[in-house]
């Protein structure tokens, strides 16, 4: 689903991701852990092409980010195109990022009507069953400021899911809530992935990295500088850099 080979990104003419390497299957979970400043975020969204890439290649599910192949070259896609190809990446960041001036379904409903044309009816009918899902049935005309940061969080998770994406993006979901609302949102983040959604989840929640992650990468310094299980990573890292990270935060 994902193939990042040597990854490279430039900010002020210094290298903040110094080549990044990262295979994830379809359906598989993929937890990104690393110290702050490590370049977890940046990766994210070079992946969504939030940021363009100064070298190295990416691809999700077969296109590349920001290009069309034509032959063997690779040409530049235009704006338009780069809505579509985002389209298929959902994204949830640390701050919900709604729209404050609409209700929890008028959130949900805006992409699919204005991207994908979705009539009304039917972008309705289908916010309703995704807010559904993420337990806000009776919240469907709330405006976010009557909202808790967990219930904003589950409607900015559904409003990715409208779009119909093929994998999901996650960073630091939870980091901007209080404790009492993180288990809401997480346990939202795990029945997707045990419905079979490819994922992508930077975060600090070590236990939900080790129930739900099917592979933990752990990035230091613009570089990924181990991947395995977490089994494998948390119980016995291959490096001391790894080891030391894990300390800290464990
Ligand atoms: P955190 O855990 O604190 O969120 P992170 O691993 O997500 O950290 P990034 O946000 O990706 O780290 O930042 C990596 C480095 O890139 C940092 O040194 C940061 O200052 C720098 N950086 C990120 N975005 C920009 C930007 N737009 N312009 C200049 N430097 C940037
Ligand atoms: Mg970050």
């Amino acid at each position: 689903a994902v193939e990042a080979r040597q990854v490279i990104k430039l900010f002020n003419g210094i290298e903040i991701l110094k080549g990044v390497d990262l295979t994830i299957a379809s359906g598989e979970v993929v937890c990104l852990i690393g110290p702050s400043g490590s370049g977890k975020s940046t990766f994210l969204r070079c992946l969504n092409h939030l940021e363009k890439i100064d070298g190295g290649s990416l691809q999700v599910f077969g296109e590349w980010i920001g290009y069309r192949q034509v032959g063997d070259r690779l040409h530049s896609l235009k704006e338009s195109e780069i809505v579509r190809q985002r389209a298929r990446i959902g994204m949830v960041f640390q701050r919900f990022n709604l729209f404050g001036h609409m209700t929890a379904l008028e959130n949900v409903i805006e992409a699919p009507m204005q991207v994908k044309k979705v009539p009304r009816p039917q972008a309705i009918a289908e916010a309703q069953q995704l807010l559904d899902r993420v337990g806000l049935s009776h919240r469907y005309h709330a405006y976010p400021s009557e909202l808790s940061g967990g219930q904003q969080q589950r409607v900015a998770i559904a409003r990715a899911l409208a779009m119909k994406p093929q994998i999901m993006l996650f960073d630091e979901p939870t980091s901007a809530l209080d404790p009492e609302l993180v288990g809401e949102v997480l346990d939202v983040m795990r029945s997707l992935a045990e419905e079979g959604m490819t994922m992508v989840v930077v975060t600090h929640e070590m236990a939900f990295a080790r129930e739900v992650c099917s592979k933990v990468a752990f990035m230091d310094n613009g570089a990924i500088i181990e991947t395995d299980t977490p089994q494998r990573l948390f119980s016995a890292p291959a490096h001391a850099r790894t080891r030391d990270f894990l300390t800290r935060v464990l």
